[in-house]
């Protein structure tokens, strides 16, 4: 009997997207794994897409949970430092037991040393806590401690403290869980229907004497090629949307890796021919090295899809100029675009950017209005209320 005449299964319901979670992740395959920024680039950004599932969706503005593990070479280290071999047993967090190797690769924070790892690691020497670490101890040296796992990874307090760790078990007390990290989406699946794309910047640096690397975004920049596997779930961000009305105008600022989730809205309207004009303000470095998406953002400049693009390379001239330097060249006709009703979002850097813009797009208020900053203020909390204002900061 040949295949076609075999009667055809009834189609199984299509899975919930919630189906799979940080609990239990999808094992996604890596379907690209591209650098976007150039060799002379300071930093090592990636356009990373990976495989879902038939039913599993997202909307532009969602988030996608990626679950890394520990480096091999990070693992054995912690294992001589703390003098075990890896073959140990001990139980994880939902008591399965697993070996010590499988623990310190996938169930434990290994890397950046958090505080709270201080105070645990000091009550395994019970009466004995050595006089340097009993100086990291208690509210009044939060400041001290803080300034001391700066930079650390568990393996350094091992090193410097030896002999704490007696049991393996102990290491659960000690040690974070290995969490999952939060990628904003690239991708609209009216364009990639069963792909999440995700714009990585690999997290690299020198501290103590050693070359350090994030956990998840090292993960990428390392040991995810093309066909390697990646436990994911999706995480919806309601608070970041396009706006219903898919003719209202939208203004982006997306400096850095906060360019990702701009590509999924410009993909999204793209794909679906909605007509709302959309302006992007884009920062980085340098164009010759740091342009993220240049090609498809020119092809959708010239498809009409991204209405204006405004660009701030910081470092191409003297005076360095950012996104909210462009936006106040700009004030009147990004007023104008506020009067007519845009959304205006905001992804990217919390620390400084997120606060800078917003300084920047008050003082575009208040001279676009010939108002005051108070003023200013009132209208932004007014575009808060209306949803046209959405941040997505990290
Ligand atoms: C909603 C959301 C969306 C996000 N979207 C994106 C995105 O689109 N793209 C993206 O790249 N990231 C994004 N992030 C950030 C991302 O989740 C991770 O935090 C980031 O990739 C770093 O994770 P990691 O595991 O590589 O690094 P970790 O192992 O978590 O290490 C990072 C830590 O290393 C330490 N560190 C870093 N640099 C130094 C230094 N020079 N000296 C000393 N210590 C240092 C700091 O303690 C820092 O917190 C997003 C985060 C959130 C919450």
């Amino acid at each position: 009997m040949s295949d076609s005449s075999v009667a055809t299964p009834p189609t199984p319901t299509k899975p919930h997207a919630t189906k799979y979670t940080r609990n239990q992740p999808y094992i996604s395959r890596v379907l690209t794994n591209d650098r976007l920024t150039g060799p002379e680039s300071e930093k090592e950004t990636l356009h990373i897409e990976l495989d879902l599932e038939d039913g599993m969706i997202y909307t532009p503005g969602d988030a996608v949970g990626i679950i890394p593990t520990n480096r091999e070479q990070q693992v054995e280290e912690n294992l001589s430092a703390l003098g075990f071999n890896g073959t140990e047993r001990v139980l994880d967090h939902y008591k399965v037991e697993i070996s010590l190797h499988e623990a310190l690769t996938t169930r434990l924070g290994i890397g950046k040393l958090a505080r709270g790892s201080l105070n645990q690691y000091a009550k395994l020497f019970g009466e004995n806590v050595p006089e340097g670490l009993k100086k990291l101890q208690g509210q009044e040296n939060k400041a001290i401690a803080e300034e001391y796992v700066w930079g650390r990874e568990f393996v350094d307090l091992v090193k410097e403290f030896p002999g704490a760790v007696t049991d393996p078990q102990q290491l659960f007390n000690v040690l974070q869980r290995l969490t999952p990290r939060m990628y904003s989406i690239a991708s609209s699946q009216a364009a990639h229907p069963n792909e999440v794309h995700t714009t990585v910047r690999v997290v690299r640096y020198n501290a103590h004497g050693a070359e350090r690397q994030g956990v998840c975004s090292g993960h990428m920049g390392e040991r995810a090629p093309v066909d390697a596997s990646l436990p994911i779930f999706l995480h919806e961000n309601n608070a970041f949307r396009l706006p219903e009305d898919t003719d209202a105008p939208v203004i982006m600022i997306g400096p850095g890796t906060g360019i990702a989730p701009f590509r999924a809205f410009l993909e999204h309207r793209q794909a679906l021919g909605e007509k709302g004009p959309m302006w992007l303000f884009f920062g980085e470095q340098r164009r010759v090295s740091d342009f993220l998406y240049e090609q498809q953002f020119a092809r959708m400049q010239a498809e009409g899809v991204l209405t204006k693009l405004d660009t701030a390379f910081s470092r191409d001239q003297g005076k360095k100029v950012y996104v909210q330097d462009r936006m106040q060249e700009n004030a009147s006709e990004l007023y104008d675009w506020l009067e007519r009703g845009a959304y205006f979002y905001v992804c990217g850097d919390a620390s400084r950017m997120a606060k800078d813009v917003e300084t920047a797009l008050l003082d575009v208020i208040a001279r676009g209005s010939n108002g005051t900053l108070e003023h200013a203020s009132e209208y932004l909390a007014a575009m808060k209320k209306a949803k046209r204002y959405q941040r997505d900061v990290y």
